[in-house]
């Protein structure tokens, strides 16, 4: 069913549940967002924030103990209620995704021909031999060296990097509108992570395409992001421009993420991090997920639920904590300042 929406994708209210033996839990808690032609939406987060299975939703690629709630809609088009034989013919055409380990996503028993060819008969319904030409055109276009050779070739034959160029190549074979990158560089070097990222931005300034980048590495995004999410326990904590989330943070748990981005001009200061693991899904407090790790937490925080709002300083930027902005700015200078490291 078409809903009306102006966007190319509009995210509204999505929603993630699994049912386990310990109950119901709650790994996304109504996010939102929207993306047009072009753009980039950076999804920030330790592991378990709930990024991954966000885009997993999205895509109609939930474990079958998961359930989504929500609007995905693509061109109006919501993909959560679509018939699985329509949805394929988005997911993988329209919507591509590229996932943290090429080697668990490509087939280790065909050769990266049958497997890139095999998406363009689906697809496009080429025949095998045009579908060779137009998979050695995305390899080049990803800079695979001897394109025309390595294509016989099998995953494990390739490095890690240029197994990333694979899906990469896979993933554009259809010229996706959206494309969806979830942690694309994590198992890679720095000189391979910049690379791709490089290649990724040339490709979306060459197609235009949108991108979904899920990423716990605060570094990967500010090249690329336009907007950023900030996950912490399945809920947003923080979104807006990219440039007003780095650059002025306003809330204790992005300030922390980005206090702890190490800088060469920190010399052998001692790294900051954030105390605690991510916590429990099953038994998230009543208030803010953060609360236990918050050097900055208030009384109310752990029982009551700070309301998602547009921040009091950049109406352009929404938060969702109970501190005003001005007293974290100064207690992040107060931390750094009694940890030695310079603000
Ligand atoms: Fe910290 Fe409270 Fe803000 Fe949560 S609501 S981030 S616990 S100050």
């Amino acid at each position: 069913m078409s809903t009306l929406s102006t966007h190319l994708l509009d995210v509204q209210q999505l929603g993630v549940q699994f049912q386990t033996p310990d109950g119901l839990v709650s790994a996304v808690n109504g996010i939102n967002f929207s993306l047009d032609k072009g753009q980039t939406l950076g999804i920030v987060g330790e592991s378990g924030s709930g990024k991954s299975q966000s885009v997993l939703a999205m895509m109609g690629l939930l474990a079958s103990n998961g359930r989504a709630t929500g609007k995905v809609l693509y061109q109006g088009k919501d993909l959560i209620s679509m018939p699985t034989p329509e949805l394929n013919q988005i997911r993988g055409n329209r919507i591509a995704m590229i996932f943290q380990d090429p080697m668990t996503s490509l087939n280790p028993y065909l050769t990266v021909e049958r497997q890139m060819t095999e998406v363009l008969e689906f697809h496009r319904g080429m025949s095998r031999k045009e579908a060779r030409v137009k998979a050695i055109q995305a390899l080049d276009a990803v800079k695979m060296p001897e394109a025309t050779r390595r294509i016989a070739m099998y995953p494990h034959e390739f490095s890690g990097g240029m197994r990333q160029r694979v899906m990469i190549a896979m993933a554009l074979l259809c010229e996706p509108d959206v494309l969806i990158a979830d942690e694309p560089t994590t198992a890679l070097d720095v000189t391979v992570q910049a690379q791709i990222l490089t290649l990724m931005r040339e490709l979306q300034r060459d197609f235009g395409t949108a991108i979904v980048m899920i990423t716990h590495d605060l570094g990967v995004v500010a090249g690329l992001c336009d907007e950023v999410m900030v996950l912490y326990g399945g809920q947003v904590m923080e979104q807006g421009s990219a440039e007003a989330i780095f650059y002025r943070p306003s809330h204790p748990y992005t300030a922390g993420l980005l206090a702890a981005v190490p800088r060469l001009e920190d010399g052998d200061a001692p790294m900051l991090a954030i105390p605690g693991s991510p916590p429990n899904m099953a038994k998230l407090p009543k208030g803010c997920p953060f609360t236990e790790r918050c050097a900055m937490a208030l009384p109310q925080c752990g029982t009551v639920r700070p309301a998602f709002a547009p921040s009091a300083h950049d109406a352009t930027v929404q938060r969702a904590c109970h501190l005003p902005l001005e007293e974290v700015t100064h207690n992040l200078l107060r931390l750094k300042a009694q940890q030695g490291v310079s603000a």
